[in-house]
């Protein structure tokens, strides 16, 4: 088990929309697709795995934004600030990637894998973290 905290906090950067997530994270990982590069104004995205249903909105229900790209699974993000704060297809999705960006206070955990290396920018360096690598979508 990821984490003894079975009870994590997020937010936005407006502060308008927080969440908690009820159980721990399954597995963490570094999304390096085109996809969450877009999203995220970085190299990705890196976030812990749950069951859907461990995440509940506490604050900012209507900021709540969900955006079904071509390609993946849908993202959720707010519509006041822009950050994002969940993929996997939120709130219809059997489970549900939580953005670690979003925690506070920052999650102790350290990344399993890192997945869709294939998509690594030419400005993007893996880190030299141990971690899984995966050309796709991990196992
Ligand atoms: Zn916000
Ligand atoms: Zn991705």
């Amino acid at each position: 088990m990821l984490g003894a905290v079975a009870e994590l906090t997020g937010s936005c950067l407006c502060g308008g929309i927080r969440f908690e997530v009820t159980k721990p994270f399954e597995r963490i990982s570094a999304c390096h697709c085109e996809s969450c590069k877009k999203l995220s104004g970085g190299g990705g995205t890196v976030s812990g795995r749950v069951p859907t249903g461990a995440i509940r909105i506490l604050a900012g229900d209507g900021l709540v934004r969900t955006f079904q790209p071509e390609e993946g699974s849908a993202k959720t993000f707010c519509s006041a600030c822009g950050s994002n704060l969940f993929g996997g297809g939120w709130p219809e999705s059997e489970h549900t990637s939580v953005r670690l960006s979003t925690l506070e206070p920052p999650y102790e955990g350290r990344i399993g894998s890192h997945i869709f290396v294939r998509s690594l920018a030419p400005w993007e360096m893996l880190p030299d973290d141990g971690a899984e690598r995966y050309e796709v979508r991990g196992t």
